[in-house]
């Protein structure tokens, strides 16, 4: 898939740096070769891949980076080490910065940057009601663009109306209307014999009317650049005032790509593209390149040819896609969403305590499953590959382990050493719970095992707390 090549020419360039030592201008000499030869590989410009080197270069010998580590990440990690063995990034972060790490993250940090990080709104502009112009060659994935990013919007509760003005081609508007049909928004056209600006300005009138919040003009495409495409283009904005312009760009077509973007945006001001078929074989450089090389944002991406198929695109994401580090972005923003911060402030003090028993096991296993259940995994670093199978197995064990949990006498609960201690007392849980006593005797393993790394937590809290330093 997209970046494949890429992501593993990083690893092994982050692998070539090594654990040891510091960071030196001599040790990332073949390391930044090797992130540079992967970058032209993506297709990515040469003066870019050259100012994002010399970047790398300079903010990794000036950086200190030192990553927190909360309880949940702990109990996120804990729970991996149930799944599989690979849990490389967390146990890396968890054991403190070293040089490859330091320099994964700047190359990370540079990435973010290249893409356009922390650059104001990545999202679409307001308007009342906001006017989409998709612009684009053709077959790029204009048209099902407009269609998938109608139905974007109508997820987001807005409603929407299409706008086909691709006079030249009745099959492209066609096209439209039977997408409008197949997602439930209305499409306005006025057949091949009216000027397109004309159609346009019809068809804000009649989302005004309809009361919509956002009309999407699909414009049309041609085979390339053109003055009369252009010139339309022009005309559109002139007497639309839309609130976005988005350039619809085949990620298959690399740096040029990029270029394309440059020069709608050199003639036409756009407010941002629209990249897709990423989901397809193809090297990662578009992505890489359209903020740098035009100066506007990627606004969002296609991954299929479904409606469904579209997403935001942000650059801390695909950066962290791109290292091989899993969806961590994502995690987090759902572990936010997920923990409430006085069961986060009541973990953290029954850690200090170094206290550890089954209603906290239960209580951690509820957010996770608040955070998405183990599905989540699929966004954990090097977890990439976890099959469905394996997720389905752990995904029955919790089931288990909740099941046994419940069968439990409180006090047993709250006192898991009654449990450890009790052959008696371990056997009535099996019965009571339906479970088999090799079952409740792999909670009480799972049990123990996460009670020591949460042991080692504790003193990891108490040290920070003192001040000194962890690693
Ligand atoms: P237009 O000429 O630019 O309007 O292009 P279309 O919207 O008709 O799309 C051209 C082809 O690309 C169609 O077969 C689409 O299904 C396909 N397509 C569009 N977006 C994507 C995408 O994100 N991923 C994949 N795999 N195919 C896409």
């Amino acid at each position: 898939a997209m970046f494949d090549s890429l992501s593993s020419s990083i690893q092994k360039a982050q692998r070539l740096i090594g654990k040891s030592g510091t960071l030196t201008k001599e040790n990332m000499k073949d390391p930044l070769k090797e992130v540079r030869r992967a970058l032209l590989e993506a297709d990515v410009s040469l003066p870019v891949v050259r100012r994002f080197i010399k970047k790398v270069e300079e903010r990794a010998l000036g950086t200190k980076v030192l990553d927190g580590v909360t309880p949940d990440t702990q109990f996120i990690k804990t729970v991996l080490d149930g799944v599989t063995p690979d849990t490389q990034f967390i146990k890396t972060v968890l054991d403190g910065v070293t040089p490859d790490t330091q320099f994964i993250k700047t190359v990370s940090n540079e990435l973010i940057d290249l893409m356009g990080g922390g650059v104001g709104a990545k999202d679409l502009e307001p308007g009342f009601p906001q006017i989409i112009l998709m612009a684009g060659l053709q077959g790029v994935g204009k048209t099902t663009a407009a269609g998938k990013l109608a139905l974007y919007l109508k997820k987001s509760k807005k409603s929407c109306l299409l706008v086909a003005t691709d006079v030249y081609r009745p099959a492209a508007i066609d096209q439209l209307v039977k997408l409008g049909a197949a997602i439930d928004v209305p499409v306005f056209e006025m057949g091949t014999q009216v000027d397109p600006v004309e159609i346009a300005k019809k068809g804000v009138e009649e989302g005004r009317r309809l009361g919509v919040d956002a009309v999407i003009i699909d414009t049309a495409g041609r085979l390339q650049v053109d003055e009369d495409m252009m010139g339309e283009l022009r005309s559109m904005k002139a007497a639309l005032r839309p609130s976005d312009t988005l350039l619809v760009v085949d990620a298959m077509t690399g740096q040029e790509a990029a270029n394309l973007v440059k020069a709608f945006n050199d003639q036409v001001d756009i407010s941002g593209a629209i990249l897709t078929k990423m989901d397809g074989d193809s090297r990662g450089g578009a992505a890489l390149s359209v903020r740098e090389v035009s100066g506007k944002p990627i606004k969002f991406v296609g991954v299929g040819e479904k409606m469904e198929a579209l997403e935001p695109f942000y650059p801390e994401r695909m950066a962290s896609r791109i290292l091989g580090m899993g969806d961590v972005l994502t995690l987090y923003e759902r572990a936010e969403s997920a923990i409430k911060e006085e069961d986060a402030k009541r973990t953290v003090e029954r850690m200090m305590e170094e206290k550890f028993d089954f209603n906290d096991f239960m209580a951690q296993w509820k957010t996770m499953n608040n955070m998405g259940g183990l599905q989540m995994l699929k966004m954990m670093p090097g977890f990439n590959k976890i099959s469905e199978k394996q997720l389905y197995e752990a995904e029955k064990t919790f089931e288990m382990y909740e099941a046994v949990i419940k069968a439990m006498e409180e006090e047993e609960r709250s006192d898991p050493e009654l449990l450890v201690k009790s052959m008696a007392r371990r056997r009535r849980v099996a019965q009571a719970s339906g479970r088999s006593e090799a079952d409740v005797a792999k909670l009480m393993g799972a049990y123990t095992a996460m009670k020591s790394q949460m042991g080692g937590m504790s003193k990891l809290l108490k040290l920070q707390k003192a001040g000194a330093d962890p690693s």
